[in-house]
């Protein structure tokens, strides 16, 4: 496990990449609605896309939600959309990495950090994001194979995805009737929509998936029949402090500009930072940012120390996202009417913060399960 001073020396590193060679690509990146290529080469290079993987296959091991939280946080600052890219490969990659068959594992791993593959999560549907529960994408047994149909919506990567891992109905028994699948992209009978048109992350490709008799082998099936509701619940305990990280991240963006322009800025004779109004925000700003941090890590060392996180990793998530649509909109205002223009990052930080309130379980969702473990703990 790394320790403190490790993980400073890593996000330092992490942090001079990305302030050199992704924060100047980052407004074309949500123009062109498209991920550099550049951008997306540098964080294989920097070992960020498999921190999730086995160690000898280039994870993280015991400090993998850590380091996930840290790299985030830091490539968020300057881009939301290329820090989304790491979570994506993370969530997308977790069960397979956690339900794969050691063959499959010994088979995929090896060509998958080889030829730089990515993932895509497929388990929101039309019908139903917020209700896991409610999948109704079926695989069947037929033989030495599962038959699945049905779609898939809201599929981050779809576009670009080698791999997806879906959940699907295998049995009709509500949450304790899914199963994940790993489902290769050219499979027949698997079809990727248009990409959608999003308000923020926008270099971060979306789209539905639509499966018609796809056939996977019984070797495809991540974890045990019938339990892929409780893989998916460990996959969140990884990914939401990666949401909150990725919230605290563009919250620190644009605290920073904010700061930078209050001090440049003049009105009534004196600088915006002069100002008590202004101040205020600052220090609101600077305070819901610190109280992130501590919320956000405290979850990521729960999961890294292999103890139940849940109820931390969803107040990470509900806090750092709801501070961080707070902080780019006080962001703006500190602006005035330069931050309502897409010249200056505050407007894009804005958009991009949004996202982080809804997906992974939005907010609502989080403070059910917030309550759902306090009420658990002091029954
Ligand atoms: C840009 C983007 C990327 C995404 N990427 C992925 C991905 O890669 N893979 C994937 O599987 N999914 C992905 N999602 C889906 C995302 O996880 C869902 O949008 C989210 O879980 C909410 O589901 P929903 O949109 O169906 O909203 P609904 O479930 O219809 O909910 C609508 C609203 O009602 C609230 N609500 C619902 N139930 C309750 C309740 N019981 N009590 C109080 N309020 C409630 C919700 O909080 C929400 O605000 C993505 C979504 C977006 C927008």
């Amino acid at each position: 496990m790394f320790n403190n001073e490790e993980l400073r020396i890593v996000a330092d590193t992490i942090r001079r990449a990305a302030r050199e060679r992704i924060a100047p690509l980052a407004a074309a990146v949500d123009a062109s609605g498209e991920l550099d290529d550049e951008v997306l080469s540098l964080l294989w290079d920097l070992g960020l896309m498999t921190v999730v993987f086995p160690p000898e296959h280039g994870g993280a091991g015991q400090s993998q939600g850590a380091l996930l939280c840290t790299a985030v946080e830091e490539v968020a600052r300057h881009c939301a959309s290329s820090a989304l890219m790491l979570i994506v490969q993370a969530v997308g990659s977790y069960p397979l990495v956690h339900g794969g068959r050691p063959e499959l594992l010994a088979r995929l791993l090896p060509r998958i950090v080889e030829n730089r593959e990515l993932f895509a999560l497929l388990v929101s549907e039309p019908d139903g994001g917020s209700d896991v529960g409610s999948i109704r994408t079926k695989a069947v047994r037929d033989g030495d194979e599962y038959v699945i149909t049905g779609a898939k919506c809201f599929a981050s990567n779809g576009p670009v995805a080698s791999y997806y891992t879906l959940l699907a109905r295998t049995s009709e028994n509500g949450r304790n009737g899914l199963s994940f699948f790993l489902v290769e992209c050219d499979t027949p009978g698997l079809e990727v929509g248009r990409s959608e048109k999003k308000l923020g992350q926008r270099g971060s490709k979306i789209c539905s998936v639509y499966l018609d008799g796809v056939r996977v082998p019984v070797g495809n099936l991540l974890g045990e029949e019938n339990k892929g509701f409780q893989l998916s619940m460990k996959d969140f305990d990884m990914s939401r402090p990666a949401i909150g990280a990725q919230a605290l991240g563009i919250a620190e963006g644009a605290f920073d500009q904010m700061v930078r322009y209050s001090r440049e800025r003049k009105t009534f004779g004196q600088a915006l930072c002069e100002h008590q109004m202004i101040q205020q925000i600052i220090a609101d700003s600077a305070t819901l940012i610190e109280a992130s941090r501590g919320l956000v890590y405290r979850a990521a060392d729960l999961f890294d120390r292999g103890l139940r996180n849940t109820k931390l990793a969803s107040m990470g998530k509900l806090f750092a996202s709801d501070a961080a649509m707070k902080i780019t909109t006080d962001a703006i205002q500190v602006f005035g009417g330069y931050g309502y223009m897409q010249e200056y990052p505050v407007e894009r930080m804005f958009r991009d913060a949004k996202l982080t309130q809804i997906f992974e379980g939005a907010n609502q969702i989080q403070r059910l399960v917030v309550a759902r473990e306090v009420l658990k703990e002091t029954a």
